[in-house]
């Protein structure tokens, strides 16, 4: 799936703050197990809020407010669009990069539609699948990158919705599925309401966690669960070597040493969810004498700039 989306046409201080992007194309493809191309959605949306193009949506899609304005309202547009991924049955998002099912959510929001995807939300970032699969799993490429790094022929333009769609389906037909199936992304777009409801994940060279959301961030770095660290291999206790510390109040890190399977670094991050509410994304991660060497590393500096800030103070 692939959206476009106009913003405030007279810059950010006009903006309305609950939809700073207003979605006016929805383009998709479905593609079946064996990702054999099966079908195709696509469909243009009238602008209700934002009436003009934004000059960023005027350079980039070969669209004109007349088209849009022939468009389906997001309802209408919305509810098209979930009734054509649900009639071959069960279905899984993908999309390239994150954003796109975040403004999704956040336009439903906006329009007041109950939101038709199932808690958690399991998708797949093809960005990140095609990193997982060609490159270190940390690159981030821009699609047209990807698709001439792959030599998928370009013919058609890039930047409408159903076009990048159609790249996005070629370029994850292309990748080794076997290798990367197992690495499907969490949405946070909603986060968990309960601790019942928190999301952890093994995906055998990680583990992830998603907590509830906190009214403060106090309340959420000296949460016990999360500055637990267990095994994720064995289940075991895994003994800190390295205290959690942070280094600008958002990232924090520690390492730990399973008995069995040796050093495991922490790293968490503090995130704001639509509601103002604080929650954390950890990654507990197996790693080795190097790896535990940079988290040492990173703390000293830390450590350093404290001392030196606090000498800064004294002179
Ligand atoms: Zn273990």
């Amino acid at each position: 799936m692939d959206l476009e989306w106009n913003q405030c046409p007279s810059g950010k201080e006009d903006e309305v703050e609950k939809l700073p992007f207003e979605i006016f194309e929805i383009g998709a493809v479905k593609l079946d197990e064996d990702m054999n191309r099966l079908d195709s959605y696509s469909c243009y949306i009238k602008p209700q809020v934002y009436k003009e193009l934004h000059y960023i949506a005027k350079g980039l899609t070969h669209v004109s407010m007349e088209s849009l304005n022939d468009g389906k309202t997001f309802a209408d547009a919305v509810g098209e669009f979930i009734g054509w991924c649900e009639k071959d049955g069960e279905y899984r998002v993908c999309t390239w990069g994150t954003s796109d099912l975040v403004e999704l959510q956040r336009n439903m929001r906006y329009f007041d539609i109950s939101n038709p995807f199932s808690y958690p939300l399991f998708y797949y970032d093809v960005q990140k699948l095609f990193s997982i699969d060609r490159e270190d799993g940390k690159s981030r490429r821009a699609l047209e990158t990807a698709v001439d790094m792959l030599g998928i022929e370009k013919d058609i333009d890039f930047h409408r919705a159903i076009s990048d769609a159609e790249y996005t389906a070629k370029v994850m037909a292309l990748l080794d599925m076997k290798k990367v199936s197992a690495y499907y992304s969490i949405d946070t777009y909603r986060t968990p309401k309960t601790v019942k409801e928190e999301i952890k994940v093994n995906y055998g060279t990680y583990e992830k966690y998603i907590t509830k959301g906190y009214d403060t961030k106090e309340e959420l770095v000296n949460n016990a669960r999360l500055l637990a660290t267990r095994c994720y291999l064995c289940g075991g206790t895994a003994r800190k070597k390295i205290r959690w510390f942070t280094m600008n109040s958002k990232m924090h890190y520690c390492l730990a040493e399973c008995r069995q399977h040796g050093y495991i670094k922490g790293r968490f991050r503090v995130r704001e969810d639509e509601d103002g509410r604080f929650y954390a994304s950890r990654v507990l991660k197996i790693t080795d004498e190097a790896g535990a060497e940079e988290i040492r590393q990173r703390q000293s500096e830390v450590r350093k700039r404290r001392r030196d800030k606090r000498q800064k103070k004294k002179s």
